[in-house]
């Protein structure tokens, strides 16, 4: 621009801040409300930052967004990495717009900030779904803590939702406590497994096969067909062996092949049915509110431990404290009282 030369370069910068920072909440929600896909990702970008301001003016833009309702499915998918989720959310999701819903790819990965995205940050992945137009992929937020993390992708599904997306896709990696936190922002949770050599079952967390809905067997193609085959009456038989859900549903193990694109449309189809059942007899709703609960429960108890944790002065009497109890000279019941009237003071 020529006017550029004789600009001093300070200005320039404030001026782009100032055009980076126009956007209006209404502004934001108008074009979220008309599915304008930028305006989406603009959005989520405000809510991840770490600027207090920035996340102030999101949560405008959320609590409009709640207000719109919506019939969305939200499906978390899980899985280690390499047994196909992304392969898996590439067919699945093309399947989907093809039947002309808008879906949207969200992820969970806590370790994303450290090797610079694990999972969704690959621009090789999903190249289809990428170029859909009924499709909206975001790389999962960076973050220093799970929950952080989490919080994020649960709040861009509302702005997802608002913005007309059907369904709602959240990846994960199969390892640590992230597959907890994606469990409590879906509706279904589907767990990805690669068939091995009849020892399926081994070294499987047990806390992943009670909480999926249903298990894929994935890559039942070629050679692998037999043993996929053969995986899927080893789940069955295992999973009968874990008490029954509080909503009715009995998980479902089932094989498909990602890359050939077979048994995707039944695992949909177990999707449906799942959803028209806890639609039926009310868990679907009573789901969403108890993660709603549980959600706010949970950001109050990290919040709380943040601010703890900030000051210095707590952690000095928490020290001082710890020693009482250890020589004996303090009940840790008065000792928490100590502590607790300290903290209240200074609220
Ligand atoms: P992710 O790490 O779980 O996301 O796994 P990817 O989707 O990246 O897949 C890992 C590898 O497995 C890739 O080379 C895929 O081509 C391959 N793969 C994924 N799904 C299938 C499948 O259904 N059948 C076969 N044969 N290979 C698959």
């Amino acid at each position: 621009m020529a006017s550029d030369k004789n600009t001093p370069i300070n200005t320039i910068s404030k001026i782009k801040a100032i055009r980076k920072q126009e956007t209006s909440v209404e502004e934001m929600v108008d074009g979220i409300f008309s599915g304008n896909k930028a305006m989406l990702a603009k959005a989520i970008t405000l809510l991840e930052s770490t600027n207090p301001a920035h996340y102030e003016k999101a949560n405008g833009v959320i609590e409009k967004c709640l207000a719109k309702p919506n019939t969305s499915i939200r499906l978390g998918i899980t899985g280690v990495p390499g047994v196909g989720k992304s392969s898996f959310i590439e067919t699945l999701g093309s399947t989907l717009t093809a039947l002309g819903k808008k879906v949207a790819v969200l992820a969970v990965d806590p370790t994303s900030s450290l090797s610079k995205g694990s999972i969704l940050g690959d621009k090789t992945r999903m190249q289809e779904l990428s170029k859909d137009p009924n499709a909206f992929i975001r790389p999962s937020p960076s973050g220093t803590s799970l929950g952080g993390v989490a919080q994020k992708t649960r709040e861009s599904i509302i702005l997802c939702e608002a913005a007309g997306y059907d369904v709602i896709l959240v990846e994960t990696v199969g390892v640590g406590q992230s597959e907890i936190a994606v469990h409590s922002m879906v509706d279904f949770f589907l767990l990805l497994k690669l068939s091995g050599a009849g020892d399926e079952l081994q070294g499987i967390k047990r806390g992943i096969m009670e909480m999926a809905d249903a298990i894929a067997i994935n890559k039942a193609d070629g050679s692998n067909l037999e043993k996929a085959k053969l995986a899927v009456t080893e789940f069955s038989r295992a999973l009968h062996l874990y008490p029954p859900k509080a909503n009715g549903w009995i998980p479902k193990v089932l094989k498909c092949s990602a890359t050939e694109n077979t048994g995707i449309h039944e695992i949909w189809e177990v999707v449906e049915t799942f959803v028209q059942q806890n639609k039926k007899n009310g868990f679907f709703e009573e789901n969403r509110k108890n993660q709603n609960k549980n959600w706010f429960m949970q950001t109050v108890d990290d919040k709380i431990k943040q601010f703890f944790h900030q000051k210095a002065s707590f952690k000095s009497e928490q020290e001082k404290l710890l020693k009482a109890i250890e020589d004996n000279k303090m009940s840790p019941f008065y000792a928490a009282k100590v502590l607790l009237d300290k903290i209240t003071k200074e609220l």
